[in-house]
C-alpha cells in the first residue's frame, strides 16, 4: 500500500528519524491559519508548498490549470496562500503520472530547511528495499540525491552504494558509518548521519514497509540530516497489526476498477492493453498474459479469481473485466485441481445468462478434473464462446476475434 508523504513522514518520525517538519492543507480557507501555526512551531517564515499525490516527479511535474510546478518554495508568509491556490484543487502532471495527471486533494506546508546556517546544503538519495536476488533487505544510497535517480544509475552507477543488512545480526553501527563516509560527510552531519541510517532501517522494519525512498535527504547548511521528501510503501500482509497505518490508505489515489476488485476479494490488476484475462491462481495467470503477447496481443488486466471460481465471482470478475472500456475480448483459462472443471462451466454460463449479452467475444479453455463435461457444458449451452482445448489455440483464437 502506498501513503501520501506527509504520511510517511509522520511513520519516520514516530521511529526517531529527522524529518522536514510540516501541515497538511485540505482546503484553501485554511491555508494562513496553518501556515502561522507552523511558522510559530518551526521560527522559519520560508514555506515549501508540496502537492500530495501517489507519485513522484511532483517538483518537475506541472498543474494543469496554473501552470504551477507541484513543489513550490514561498519566500516569505505572505506569499503561501498564492502558492497553495496554484496547487489544490489543480491536476498535476508529472513524469510518473498518466497524462490527465492526478487530482491533488491536499497540500502540505513544510518549514524550508536548506539555508538555516552558512554551508553550502547537499542532497543524497537513500532507500531501503528487499533485494530479492540476495534475500535481504538493502540499504541503497548515492550522494547525486535530490535529482532522477534513474539517470544517475545509467549514467554514473559507481555513485550509487548498496549496503547489504543480514537478518540474524540487524543493522551494526560501522554500516551506519560507511554510509555516512561513502556521502562524504565529516564532522556533526557525519554523526548525525549514521543516526539517521540507523534510525531509518529500525523503521522500515517496524512498520513492515516494502519500500522507503527518501530523496532527498538533506544535510542542511547548518549540518543537521533531515527527511525532506519520503515515499514509502507498506506491505498490505502486515497491515492486520498496524490498524493505525491501515486507516492511511487513500482509495481516490488508486485505480477504481481495483479498488472494486478488491472489494470483491479478486486479484486484479489493470494493465494498458485489449484483452481481458480470467484465470485461477496467480502462476497460470502469469503464463496466460505470457502466451497472449507472444501471439501477438496485449492482456488488458491481471485477474486472478482464486481457488473457489464458483458463478458469483465468475459474474463479479466479468463485470469488472468489462468495465474496462478498451476490453475487445476475454479469454477465460481454470485449471481445475480441487474445483472441477464442469463446476466452472456451469458458472460461466450462468454468470453469461445473468449478465445478459457480453458485449465482446468470450474464449473459455478449462483444463483438468472433468475438462471433458465441462467443453460439452459450455458447447451445448447455446452461448457465444469459443471452446478450446490447448493454450495456444486460446492464443490463436483470441488473435482470430481481434483481426
Ligand atoms: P518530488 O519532486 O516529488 O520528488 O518532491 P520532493 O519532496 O523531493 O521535492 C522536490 C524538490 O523540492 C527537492 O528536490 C528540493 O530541491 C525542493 N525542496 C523540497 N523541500 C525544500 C525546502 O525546504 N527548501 C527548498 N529550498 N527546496 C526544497
Ligand atoms: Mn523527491
Amino acid at each position: 500500500m502506498n501513503i501520501h508523504e506527509y504520511q510517511g513522514k509522520s511513520i519516520l518520525s514516530s521511529f526517531g528519524v529527522a524529518v522536514q517538519r510540516g501541515v497538511v492543507v485540505d482546503n484553501s480557507a485554511d491555508t494562513m491559519a496553518k501556515a502561522k501555526q507552523l511558522q510559530e512551531e518551526t521560527g522559519s517564515d520560508w514555506i515549501v508548498v508540496k502537492a500530495q499525490i501517489h507519485a513522484g516527479g511532483r517538483g518537475k511535474g506541472t498543474v494543469t490549470e496554473t501552470g504551477s510546478h507541484g513543489v513550490v518554495l514561498a519566500k516569505g508568509i505572505d506569499h503561501v496562500q498564492e502558492k497553495v491556490d496554484g496547487i489544490l484543487g489543480g491536476h498535476l502532471v508529472t513524469a510518473q503520472t498518466s497524462a490527465t495527471g492526478k487530482k491533488v486533494n491536499k497540500v502540505l506546508l513544510a518549514e524550508d530547511v536548506y539555508y538555516p546556517g552558512d554551508s553550502e546544503p547537499s542532497e543524497f538519495y537513500m532507500s531501503v528495499l528487499l533485494d530479492r536476488g540476495k534475500g535481504r533487505n538493502i540499504i541503497m544510497y548515492s550522494p547525486e540525491g535530490g535529482m532522477n535517480i534513474e539517470e544517475v544509475a545509467e549514467k554514473t552507477p559507481h555513485l550509487i552504494f548498496k549496503e547489504e543488512i543480514d537478518p540474524k545480526v540487524g543493522i551494526q553501527g560501522f554500516q551506519c558509518r560507511k554510509v555516512a563516509f561513502n556521502l562524504g560527510l565529516e564532522g556533526k552531519a557525519f554523526k548525525e548521519m549514521t543516526r539517521f541510517v540507523y534510525a531509518l532501517y529500525k523503521a522500515y522494519e517496524g512498520c513492515d514497509a516494502s519500500l522507503f525512498e527518501i530523496n532527498p535527504v538533506l544535510k542542511t547548511s547548518d549540518d543537521r540530516i533531515i527527511a525532506v521528501d519520503a515515499k514509502v510503501t507498506l506491505d498490505n500482509n502486515s497491515l492486520f497489526r498496524h490498524a493505525d497505518y491501515a486507516e492511511m490508505r487513500d482509495t481516490s489515489e488508486e485505480d477504481p476498477i481495483e479498488v472494486e476488485a478488491g472489494e470483491a476479494g479478486l486479484n486484479y490488476v489493470k494493465l494498458d492493453g485489449n484483452v481481458g484475462c480470467m484465470v485461477n491462481g496467480a502462476g497460470l495467470a502469469m503464463a496466460t498474459m505470457d502466451i497472449i503477447k507472444l501471439s501477438g496481443g496485449e492482456p488488458a488486466n491481471f485477474l486472478d479469481v482464486g481457488g473457489t471460481a464458483d458463478a458469483k465471482r465468475v459474474e463479479t470478475a466479468f463485470r469488472i473485466i468489462l468495465k474496462d472500456p478498451s476490453v475487445k475480448a476475454i479469454l477465460v483459462n481454470i485449471f481445475g485441481g480441487i474445483v472441477r472443471c464442469d463446476r466452472v462451466a456451469q458458472g460461466i454460463v450462468d454468470a453469461y445468462r445473468n449478465i445478459g449479452e457480453l458485449p465482446v467475444p468470450l474464449i473459455v479453455r478449462l483444463q483438468g478434473t472433468n475438462a471433458e463435461e465441462a467443453k460439452q457444458l459450455i458447447d451445448n449451452s447455446g452461448l457465444q464462446v469459443h471452446s478450446v482445448v490447448l493454450l495456444q489455440e486460446a492464443a490463436d483464437k483470441v488473435k482470430e476475434v481481434l483481426n
